[in-house]
């Protein structure tokens, strides 16, 4: 049997894979992409709405989880937010700030995928879709892979096939497995920017309020090394989402207990409450509220004080303060795997070179993108840590 060899497979053509491919290509290596699904960059392009959030202007190690929080440093600063601005700009594209630094595509993310695409065509890598790896052997030479009939080369083999999240899209554990097969250690894969799911009475009164987004300040309760986040929160039919609690559900592990501030502008809620009650003392205290919160949510956080604000002693404002300004919730979990937007978790980052992504003990095996242990935060840092590992193998290899 004929066997192809390549200087470099990559195993996966999402973001991370395809930035590795044309990175490894431009190096003069010859490089085979192969994917499962019929079409290369599927999360792309249906990230951001379609808009895709390619990366954030202000990227920072400390907006990454991982065992070891310094691992992302050495590939994020070797390939910055600037460097894919700068790649995007070249093709002609622009973006807008939504918020939070976080960039979008004016032209869509389609528009992205086809800057790697092209990028990829213009070095020569070979792309070869709705492909599967069944087996992966170590040799001399390398790595001996079986796809189909057939057995491919590779004299170095880089895994970027993502993570567990959303499996009708193409995502499947081979990474782990694989990883695993080597000898190397998975931290537990989770799912993570995840709504988060309530128990039957608290699943009530949201329901009430499916479709009401409100500014809060979200955060784990009573857990200080964990960030909080200002950014809206959304009530479902199904519990909490919107950006804030998806940023808390990558911190929470089942038992926390989450607060919420949905008055994130007042520092001290109680005060302000009391101020109120001397200035509007003839309002009740829905209409006070209605001022700063949606009505509906106003009305049902007010339903067990209907007054005027004047009948209100301190002990029931103190009551008020603590339901709108630290409202304790315990979720019972996430909408799990098919609704998370990342996986937080993965391969264990002290196998690897954070410099070159290379496994350590096994030579010209690597991991990068999202089926590593390095998860960011909503708001473009997962692309860029899937551009920055990806380039950072890719020139590697
Ligand atoms: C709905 C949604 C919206 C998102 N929006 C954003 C956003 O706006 N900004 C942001 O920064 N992040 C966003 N993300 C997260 C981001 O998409 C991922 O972090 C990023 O795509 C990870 O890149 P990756 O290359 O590591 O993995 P992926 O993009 O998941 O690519 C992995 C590829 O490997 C392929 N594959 C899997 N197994 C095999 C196998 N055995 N053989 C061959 N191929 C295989 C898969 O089909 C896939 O194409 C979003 C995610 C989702 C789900």
């Amino acid at each position: 049997m004929k066997i192809e060899a390549y200087d470099v497979v990559v195993l996966g053509a999402g973001a991370a894979g395809l930035m590795c491919a044309s990175t490894a290509a431009a190096r003069g290596k010859t490089v085979l992409l192969i994917e499962r699904n019929k079409k290369p960059g599927a999360k792309i392009l249906i990230s951001g709405g379609g808009r895709c959030n390619f990366t954030n202007e202000a990227v920072t190690a400390s907006a990454y989880i991982s065992e070891n929080p310094h691992f992302a440093k050495s590939a994020l600063s070797r390939y910055t937010q600037w460097d894919f601005m700068n790649l995007i700009a070249s093709y002609g594209l622009t973006w807008h700030e939504k918020t939070l630094g976080q960039l979008f595509c004016d032209q869509g993310a389609k528009a992205i995928l086809q800057v790697l695409l092209d990028e990829c065509a213009k070095v020569g890598v070979s792309v070869s879709l709705e492909t599967e790896v069944s087996n992966v052997e170590k040799t001399d030479r390398g790595f001996l892979l079986s796809v189909g009939q057939k057995a491919i080369e590779a004299h170095q083999l880089v895994v970027a096939t993502g993570g567990a999240s959303i499996p009708k899209m193409g995502a499947t554990d081979f990474g782990y497995k694989l990883a695993r097969q080597f000898g190397l250690r998975i931290v537990e894969p989770r799912p993570a920017l995840v709504p988060l799911t309530f128990g039957e009475s608290d699943v009530q009164a949201m329901k009430e309020l499916a479709g009401v987004a409100v500014d809060t300040h979200v955060a784990v309760a009573d857990n200080k090394e964990h960030p909080s986040f200002r950014e809206n929160s959304l009530f479902t039919h199904r519990g909490l989402s919107g950006p804030a609690i998806l940023q808390v559900s990558s911190y929470w592990c089942p038992s926390d207990v989450i607060k919420v501030n949905l008055l994130p502008d007042e520092t001290d809620v109680k005060s302000w409450l009391i101020s109120a009650r001397d200035t509007y003392a003839s309002s009740t205290l829905k209409t006070v509220l209605s001022e700063k919160l949606p009505s509906r949510l106003a009305e049902q956080v007010t339903s067990d004080w209907p007054g005027k604000m004047a009948e209100l002693s301190n002990a029931s404002l103190d009551n008020v303060a603590r339901r709108v300004g630290d409202w304790r919730l315990k979720p019972v979990g996430t909408e799990g795997f098919g609704k998370a937007e990342v996986t937080k978790g993965g391969v264990a980052t002290d196998a690897l070179s954070s410099k070159t992504m290379e496994v350590k003990k096994v030579p010209g095996l690597y991991f990068i993108g999202e089926c590593v242990d390095v998860t960011g935060w909503l708001g473009g840092y997962n692309f860029q840590w899937a551009w920055a590992s990806g380039h950072a193998a890719g020139q590697a290899v």
